[in-house]
């Protein structure tokens, strides 16, 4: 018997379902380093509670040897996460205190959002849900009962997100009976997902998981999360145009990081590729301030001052509107310019 593994016996990356896509993902700070041909001692690791964990297809948009690469930072845990920052702290836009039910946040008139898997493809080291007690929400659809009935019973709610985690890291068959739980709701007008799946793991938006979207009778909004134009292409652009040729309409959601994308010629060239396959570009978002992220944090006028820069330059459909979420609000807070 031979003690090689069989990579024949592994199809190709571009073959292998989402779900061996995830299987295969890197989980490895110092073999992803390796396999992109980054000197060990470029960088220097964290030893995080929150792993390492990006797919090949997210990797491939890295470019190699560059330990400053805009899509690694967002994912390689680095020693400057272990610096403890004042006013960075676990819950930083008060999640906790908004639980309806098991699973269930309302922060908003109107919309609530269900936790519906704790799960992601890949952990975004700037994460404001990086410690959110995952462990203690509804995995079943038993589970999920009082939280249904909360939204059952509330006809001034009209829409609910699928939120995370990542909704779409869901199999196809228990997000469809999730959908269709709510969509059977008469007074639910819009299903809204959260997901960085179509970015991060463009294969899993699978024919089947359209075909049960439009099978929907509420509208369906689809919100993803880019935050670089180098994200936005190859597997990730054809997953992108498969939503935006679907009847949801599809919005980006991206957040301002220091040194990844803190300038208007980057946030320009996102937005730009993103309006060119139909996406559009809805929020930039402040950092929240979580513990772990303070070396991503970007000064409060740098955002207003880039999507001025923008507004300059792109048609108004192609501006982000720049928020920041400040606990107990009663939305999110554009934030403007201040007059000089
Ligand atoms: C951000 C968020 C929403 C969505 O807000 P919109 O401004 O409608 O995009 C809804 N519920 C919660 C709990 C949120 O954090
Ligand atoms: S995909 Fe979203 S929920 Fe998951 S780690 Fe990244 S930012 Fe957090």
């Amino acid at each position: 018997m031979s003690l090689v593994p069989d990579f024949e016996a592994i199809p190709a990356f571009e073959h292998q379902s989402w779900q061996q896509q995830l299987s295969t993902a890197w989980r490895s700070a110092s073999e992803l380093l390796k396999r992109l041909q980054i000197a060990s001692d470029e960088v220097e690791l964290a030893n995080s509670e929150f792993p390492l964990l990006v797919p090949e297809s997210f990797v491939r948009r890295m470019r190699p040897g560059d330990p400053l690469d805009p899509l690694l930072r967002q994912v390689l845990p680095i020693g400057a996460e272990e610096v403890h920052s004042n006013g960075f702290v676990s819950d930083p836009v008060g999640d906790l205190a908004s639980r309806r039910a098991p699973g269930l946040l309302q922060k908003y008139v109107g919309r609530a959002l269900l936790i519906a898997t704790g799960t992601c493809a890949i952990h975004c080291r700037y994460c404001f849900r990086r410690n959110y007690p995952y462990q203690e929400e509804p995995r079943t659809l038993e589970d999920w009962q009082p939280a249904l009935d909360t939204i059952r019973a509330d006809e001034s709610l009209t829409e609910v997100i699928f939120s995370g985690g990542d909704p779409l890291m869901l199999s196809d068959r228990r997000l469809h009976q999730l959908c269709t739980a709510v969509d059977q709701i008469p007074h639910i007008e819009r299903l809204r997902f959260h997901t960085r799946l179509p970015i991060v793991l463009p294969a899993r938006i699978t024919q089947e998981l359209m075909s049960n979207l439009s099978d929907l009778r509420a509208q369906v909004m689809i919100v993803v999360h880019a935050n670089h134009p180098a994200e936005v292409q190859a597997d990730c652009e054809d997953s992108l145009r498969r939503l935006t040729q679907s009847a949801a309409t599809v919005l980006n959601q991206a957040v301002l990081l220091h040194g990844v994308n803190d300038s208007t010629a980057i946030q320009a060239e996102l937005c730009r590729r993103l309006v060119n396959i139909g996406v559009l570009p809805y929020y930039l978002h402040q950092l929240d301030r979580v513990n772990g992220a303070a070396h991503f944090e970007t000064p409060l006028q740098q955002g207003p001052q880039i999507v001025e820069g923008l507004r300059a330059i792109l048609p108004g459909y192609a501006v982000p509107r720049f928020v920041q979420e400040l606990p107990g609000e009663s939305s999110k807070t554009l934030m403007e310019r201040p007059e000089v």
